[in-house]
């Protein structure tokens, strides 16, 4: 049905934005139709991550100049779109094709993600509102670039029907969704959390340290009050250091819980049966972030990402309420399956959010890794 658009049609009956609706009303089986404007490490993978889903239809991307991953865009069949000021002539002497501008594409979608670097999505925020397509940010943004913050995990029907949203940052999600974990289960009196930071991803040559480790001096630093803007009243004080690695994040967790867990095992047996949670026994000798992304090289999923949080079974101890344990955040995964989830989320795809995460999950592989 080329031309259906899911908020015209809504608008036209008046009511909101709701093709779930439509499907269940067998009214439309029509898939929700993406945009990706800026393709670098978190766009071009929430691009493939919604190009796997069942109901969703990836309508293009959008980059900023000609680059390797303009070129995989097109080699993968993405149609490309130009955008942040690029020029179409770059695009031709790169011999890449391009399916129009940016305000083609928005014309074109349902609800576009907005993958730009830090501090530019949210000047990419009047191109959205002049065509009235809803949006998930990312966690470069304040939040109050975004009616609510969003985590899959923590707060998904809270998130329903908005129309702007922001995914948190990459540590940001994976101590919610810890949290949404343990509160639930025990409920948390008070959390401290030190989060050994990645210098740099592996593709950015020019950001460091190469050498030493740089203590955070904001104290506590930024990432509590981010976690606070999900879990509003979860009481947390974080803080940080950055040390001279690409792989990934670490975080060393203590946290008091409201009651005691029987003992740990029921801790690490809750997490393993969590989704999004790969917990690693003593016997698979995977003693840090190497062995971590090396068993996701040889997984294969994504881009050989680990958008689980990982837990070692060795790094988890119990002593009464008190819970201290290691979780490793693969920095540029991590938020991908949730981008996912918030589209379903912002334009009330789909009711609940386990149902959403079982469908993201199966579509990327993760229910079987
Ligand atoms: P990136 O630099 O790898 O990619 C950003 C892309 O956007 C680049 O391709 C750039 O050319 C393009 N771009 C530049 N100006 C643009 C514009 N005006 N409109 C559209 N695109 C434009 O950055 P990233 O690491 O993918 O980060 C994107 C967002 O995701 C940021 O908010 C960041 O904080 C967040 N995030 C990053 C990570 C991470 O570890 N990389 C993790 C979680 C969240």
């Amino acid at each position: 049905m080329p031309g259906f658009s899911f908020r015209a049609e809504a608008a036209a009956r008046g009511s909101p934005f709701n093709p779930g609706a439509h499907r269940r009303s067998g009214i439309s089986t029509q898939r929700v139709r993406v945009a990706v404007n800026g393709f670098g490490t978190i766009g071009k993978r929430v691009a493939d991550a919604v190009a796997k889903q069942p109901d969703m239809e990836l309508v293009g991307v959008a980059k900023t100049r000609p680059s390797y991953e303009a070129r995989r865009a097109v080699e993968k069949g993405y149609p490309l779109y130009i955008t942040g000021g690029g020029k179409l002539e770059e695009f031709q002497a790169a011999g890449l094709p391009v399916a129009g501008n940016i305000h083609e594409l928005l014309g074109k979608v349902d609800i576009v993600v907005d993958a730009a670097p830090d501090k530019v999505g949210r000047e990419n925020r009047t191109l959205y509102e002049l065509s009235n397509v809803p949006v998930i940010f990312q966690g470069g943004e304040k939040a109050d670039v975004a009616q609510a913050s969003f985590n899959a995990l923590a707060n998904y029907s809270a998130c329903r029907g908005k129309r702007t949203l922001r995914v948190v940052s990459c540590n940001t999600t994976g101590i919610a969704r810890a949290a949404a974990v343990l509160r639930e289960r025990w409920g948390v009196d008070h959390w401290e959390v030190t989060l050994v930071r990645r210098a740099a991803d592996p593709a950015e040559s020019k950001k460091g340290p190469i050498n030493g480790i740089l203590p955070t001096f904001q104290l506590p630093s930024h990432h509590g009050p981010d976690v606070r803007t999900i879990l509003p009243d979860l009481v947390i004080a974080t803080t940080a250091v950055v040390v001279p690695t690409t792989l990934m994040h670490v975080h060393v967790n203590h946290v008091r819980l409201a009651r005691a867990p029987k003992d740990s095992k029921e801790v690490l047996d809750t997490f393993r049966s969590t989704p999004r949670f790969r917990i690693f026994a003593p016997w698979e000798h995977v003693d840090g972030t190497p062995q971590v992304m090396e068993y996701a090289r040889d997984r294969g999923l994504g881009f050989n990402d680990m958008m689980e949080n990982v837990v070692w079974e060795e790094g988890l101890r119990l002593d009464g309420r008190d819970l201290y344990f290691f979780q490793a955040i693969h920095q540029e995964s991590i938020v991908v399956p949730e981008n996912v989830d918030a589209i379903r989320a912002a334009l009330n795809l789909v009711a609940e959010g386990h149902e959403s995460i079982a469908m993201t999950d199966r579509a990327l592989g993760l229910d079987r890794a």
